[in-house]
């Protein structure tokens, strides 16, 4: 039979102390490029064979190396078609788990008991979920700009005067548009694309519209004596220094009332959907000071980032 490519097996090292093994295996690292640590096992395998179907030149450069370093190896012609020089290895694989290198083609890691096929079915149920996670992400940013984009048609009709958000300009994000202020007896109140942001005790709160809870919670407009009064109640309660309120009211000045129907607009008509299911029905929950919220249909958890006003989706293990 013609032989077309070239095996290579170790027969033994003509210096077998430790300074000798350790020369073996360095060598095999520089021809690999590979980790000197991988190569040891070898040592203790019977004519092991350590290359695999190399070309002629591949197989007699190998040869010289390994002769350089006093390592007596044997070539053994095979019929076996040349292999690319990154598959010249014998076929050897590492744990992804531990990283022990063994031969390729096993059930289990002799190591540490990873069993393969569960692992890569694990590892692909994963990927998928973080696909999925990734994509609900890139929907509710998609979404954020849709309101971006009303906002601004907002602003065609109704300028904002710059005076107006010069309280709120520290705290305003570069991609957040600011359309309509308020003034009220408890301070000032102001609405962008994104959030409401508003003083309380010298502190800026940010809240996003989509926290703000339905209509039959009690929040909404109040007409009190011929004075409106906004009244919200959230999902996540407002932080205040050691406090927290579950619901505000403003008693706003006769020309922010004029626009209060614009305030329901944005408040009632923003919730956060679900980043894996796409379902707007999420149960709200504190853990410490940070709201959460899952998904009533599929359970995913989700983190709100209160500035971002975002929901964003947890992956789980
Ligand atoms: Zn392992
Ligand atoms: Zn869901």
């Amino acid at each position: 039979m013609p032989s077309f490519s070239f095996d290579i097996h170790l027969l033994g090292l003509k210096d077998a102390s430790a300074a000798g093994r350790a020369r073996f295996c360095d060598t095999m690292a520089r021809i690999t490029g590979r980790m000197p640590s991988e190569f040891s096992r070898l040592l203790s395998e019977r004519e092991p064979r350590i290359f695999e179907s190399l070309d002629k030149n591949h197989a007699s450069q190998v040869v010289e190396n390994l002769t350089d370093a006093g390592v007596r190896v044997e070539i053994r012609p095979s019929t076996a078609i040349p292999l690319s020089a990154e598959e010249q290895m014998a076929h050897t694989m590492n744990c992804p788990n531990c990283d022990f290198l063994q031969p390729a083609g096993g059930l289990e890691c002799p190591r540490c008991g990873l069993v393969y096929a569960k692992w890569e079915r694990e590892n692909i149920a994963k990927m998928q979920r973080e696909k999925s996670l990734e994509e609900a992400v890139t929907r509710s940013l998609q979404i954020r700009e849709e309101w971006r984009v009303k906002a601004l048609a907002y602003l065609e009709n109704n300028p904002l005067p710059p005076e107006k958000t010069v309280p709120f300009d520290e705290s305003l994000l570069q991609d957040e548009l600011p359309f309509l202020a308020l003034s009220s007896e408890q301070g000032p109140l102001l609405l962008t694309s994104r959030r409401m942001l508003f003083p309380i005790e010298g502190q800026m709160i940010s809240m996003p519209y989509e926290l703000v809870s339905d209509v039959d919670f009690g929040g909404g407009l109040i007409q009190v004596k011929g004075k409106i009064r906004l009244q919200f109640t959230f999902h996540a309660a407002v932080q205040v220094g050691e406090n927290q309120a579950s619901n505000l009211q403003w008693q706003l000045d006769k020309e922010s009332a004029f626009y209060k129907d614009v305030v329901m607009d944005w408040a009632f008509a923003r919730h956060f959907i679900c980043g894996a299911c796409g379902a707007n029905e999420l149960q709200y929950r504190y853990e410490g000071q940070l709201p959460y919220a899952r998904c009533m249909h599929c359970a995913v958890d989700h983190e709100i980032d209160l500035v971002e006003a975002v929901a964003i989706p947890l992956a789980t293990e």
